[in-house]
């Protein structure tokens, strides 16, 4: 626990299920106040949100696109109005299509691009102007992938905008570090979320994927809550621009694992 979160505003986007869901309840351990944005699952957001509160935080969700100005601005407008600040903004929201890239439409691309970048974009663009505006040390954490470093056959779209996040983290960074404002990424392996329900429903998927993780098992949402909320607080205070990779060392070479090569 970082007691200097206590009563800090969070904006989580994409906070109803998986790893967004999982920092928002951890940013409730924290005794944080949250908005939780989602985009279509209500039910969801307010199980997150319950949870939150039960853990001795504050919540409350939004419906908005990350994807569109109006939206992300909206998170901003909710965060003030319910909770009178903004602290922290998680730029989480994310989704993924597979298909070879030769038979990618320009519509599916255009689809990922919109939230996993420049969602990644609207939101942080946000979050920046009101941190100026307020002279406030504020931080930004965006979650990346994996795959910001090692190239993905049939999820083209994705590899690149995580690229992308990766470079706009690191040139964010060093563009508002003079204010104080700090930006990182968090880069997840293979987690436990719906994102990942239907592969991991088939044990020979399953098997392969935990075969690529050094540390031989898939992670979980709260092992990446906690690099969020480390990340948030003042422990990390030093650190601007990186990604953390939270992947079992899935980013190690594991094919390498029993010295091969
Ligand atoms: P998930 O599918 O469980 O959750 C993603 C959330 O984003 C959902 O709540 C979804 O509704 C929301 N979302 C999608 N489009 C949106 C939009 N336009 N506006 C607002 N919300 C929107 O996925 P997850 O596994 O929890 O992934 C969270 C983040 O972590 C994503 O950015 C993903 O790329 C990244 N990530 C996940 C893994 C993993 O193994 N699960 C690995 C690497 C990176």
């Amino acid at each position: 626990m970082y007691d200097d979160l206590k009563e800090k505003v969070a904006v989580v986007t994409g906070g109803s299920k998986g790893i967004g869901s999982a920092i928002a309840k951890r940013f409730g351990q924290e005794k944080m106040k949250v908005v939780i944005n989602y985009n279509s699952d209500q039910a969801g957001a307010q199980k997150a949100a319950d949870e939150v509160i039960e853990a001795g935080g504050n919540a409350i969700i939004v419906q908005a696109d990350v994807a569109t100005e109006q939206g992300v601005q909206e998170l901003l407008t909710a965060a003030i109005n319910n909770y009178g600040d903004l602290d922290v903004w998680v730029n989480n929201a994310g989704l993924e299509i597979k298909s070879p890239t030769h038979e990618l439409s320009l519509e599916d691309w255009n689809k990922v691009i919109a939230v996993d970048q420049t969602g990644v974009f609207l939101g942080s663009k946000t979050a920046l102007a009101y941190f100026k505006k307020q002279q406030k040390k504020g931080n930004i954490i965006n979650l990346s992938s994996v795959h910001e470093r090692i190239p993905w056959p049939t999820f083209a779209s994705y590899a690149a905008a995580k690229g992308g996040v990766k470079l706009f983290t690191q040139t964010i960074a060093m563009e508002y570090a003079k204010d104080g404002i700090r930006v990182n990424a968090i880069g997840p392996g293979a987690i436990n979320t719906p994102i990942n329900a239907e592969k991991f429903a088939d044990k020979a998927q399953y098997d392969q994927t935990v075969n690529m993780v050094p540390m031989d098992r898939i992670g979980d949402p709260e092992e990446v809550a906690a690099g969020a909320a480390w990340l948030a607080s003042n422990e990390s205070s030093y650190v601007t621009g990186i990604t953390l990779f939270i992947d079992g060392g899935m980013t190690l070479y594991p094919a390498f694992k029993d010295g091969q090569g």
